[in-house]
């Protein structure tokens, strides 16, 4: 039987791996990097194990839990500290999000909370998304145009941006309304965005609209492993792909690691699944724009001041940042107070993660951390400091004429990469059925259709 070659061992290649190997076939993983798990990475900080990348998943649609299940460890699901986000404002004061919002987008634009942050005369024209005929703005290119057509420049800068850009890296002018799953449905609905996020909300599954994992994501990443272990699937390291096609790969040969391939190099044939970003050209050859993303983690000292009035006030599970103020982070995460593992693991350590779109030092992220906190943190308080950078390609249209799965073709988010990868293996079936997975469309697309 020939090999099955997967190129990625990020969640998407492990996935589709180990569906893959249930299924019957001889998988092979190639990875480029020394590590799997791609943005999903364990880092020990201070001694306290934390995750550097990815630290939740959504919990809409069930997907993620089903999938635990499956692997045996949806016991070890926990929820983060229920309690709002915070927003550091334009107006440089921090208020807790409101309480019933969806990406930022008010339930209620003249609730107290809303205006708040944006202002009484721009809760004024966010209500006239109550007014207005149920089909303005349902044709949005963009989450961005959606809002501000129904509630207003006000509410989308001030208050869905910021929320957004926390979660995706990108404003709301950047990405689709498929974003917020049903977001416009309900609006055709209820003829008012404002009910329509009610409406999302009131419908949710009781419970978090994010949970974890006790111990940390990497955890997922350790299960897989073990999994592909004990089916005898091979992965290997330090293997860079330079070049797909349906049949075989074209390893890089780059002997100084200096990202320029100095030859042609060795051929490997198979059925090859690409879960790696870049490899695949995308239609109209315009390759996906590239996001840095710096994350700076700082470990407050026990027994301090500040570690004690971190505790005994969180601002939520962190605050999310609004453009145009005297912070540079992106958004900051109070991490031991939004999971109690960390806060067992820290044993009275306070960890706050801080993030930015250009590298921080580290009494920048103190400062910020100060500001977004409204507690002192002396530099003599912060026991440890550790940066992490992530480079992440955005979502391409590609060619379906290759099998492909991952961030790049699913969207961000666990969720989405996991039930892609999930579905894209029970797709190619099993050897023999190989071919019945077809070519010339997107297999995934093609069941959900
Ligand atoms: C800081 C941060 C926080 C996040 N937080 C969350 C969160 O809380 N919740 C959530 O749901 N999502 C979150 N995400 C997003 C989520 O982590 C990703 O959507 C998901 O992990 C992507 O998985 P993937 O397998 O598609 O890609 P990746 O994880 O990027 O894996 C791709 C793999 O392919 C390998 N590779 C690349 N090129 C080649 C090549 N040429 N040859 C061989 N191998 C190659 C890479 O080394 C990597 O291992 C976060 C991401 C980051 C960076």
């Amino acid at each position: 039987m020939r090999e099955t070659l997967v190129v990625g061992a990020g969640i998407a290649g492990l996935v589709v791996a180990r569906e893959l190997v249930l299924q019957g076939h001889r998988v092979r993983v190639l990875e480029a990097v020394e590590r799997a798990g791609g943005q999903l990475l364990r880092k020990t900080i201070a001694g306290i194990p934390l995750d550097a990348g990815a630290e939740a998943f959504a919990t809409r649609g069930g997907t993620v839990r089903a999938y635990l299940e499956r692997l045996g460890i949806a016991d070890r699901i926990v929820a983060p500290l229920d309690a709002p986000a915070w927003l550091h404002a334009r107006t440089g004061t921090t208020v807790p999000l409101p309480a019933v919002s969806l990406l930022g987008i008010p339930s209620a634009p003249l609730a107290e909370d809303v205006v708040a942050v944006v202002g009484r005369r721009a809760a004024w024209r966010g209500m006239a998304d109550a007014l207005l005929p149920g089909p303005v703005g349902a044709k949005s290119a963009t989450l961005g145009e959606l809002v501000r057509r129904r509630m207003g420049d006000g509410i989308l800068e001030q208050l869905v941006a910021p929320v957004v850009e926390g979660i995706h890296s990108k404003h709301p002018d950047e990405l689709p309304v498929s974003v917020a799953p049903g977001l416009v449905h309900h609006l055709l609905r209820e003829n008012s965005l404002a009910r329509a996020v009610m409406r999302l909300r009131t419908d949710a599954p009781a419970g978090s609209l994010v949970a974890g994992l006790d111990g940390g994501m990497g955890l997922l990443v350790d299960t897989l492993l073990a999994e592909l272990d004990r089916y005898g699937v091979p992965i290997e390291h330090g293997v860079r792909v330079a070049e797909v096609h349906p049949d075989r790969v074209v390893l890089a040969v780059d002997p100084d690691a200096d990202g320029d391939l100095e030859a042609e190099g060795e051929v490997r044939e198979g059925l090859v699944v690409v879960a790696a970003p870049g490899l695949v050209d995308p239609v109209g050859g315009r390759a996906a724009t590239r996001t840095a993303t710096h994350l700076m983690t700082l470990v407050i000292e026990a027994g301090t001041d500040a570690a004690r009035a971190l505790a005994e006030n969180p601002r939520g599970t962190g605050v999310l940042v609004a453009r145009g103020t005297d912070v540079t982070a992106r958004a900051l995460t109070h991490v031991s107070a939004k999971w109690a593992w960390v806060r067992r693991a820290a044993a009275g350590r306070e960890v706050v993660r801080l993030s930015y779109e250009s590298p921080p030092s580290v009494e920048t992220a103190r400062r910020d951390a100060e500001l977004l906190l409204g507690v002192s943190i002396p530099a003599t308080a912060v026991a440890a400091a550790e940066a992490t950078t992530w480079l992440r390609a955005g979502r391409v249209e590609v060619d379906p004429g290759i099998l492909i799965t991952g961030e790049q073709v699913a969207g961000t988010g666990l969720a989405s990469v996991i039930d892609h990868a999930h579905r894209l293996a029970e797709t190619i079936g099993a050897p023999d059925s190989e071919t019945a997975a077809g070519r010339g469309t997107d297999p995934v697309e093609r069941t959900a259709s």
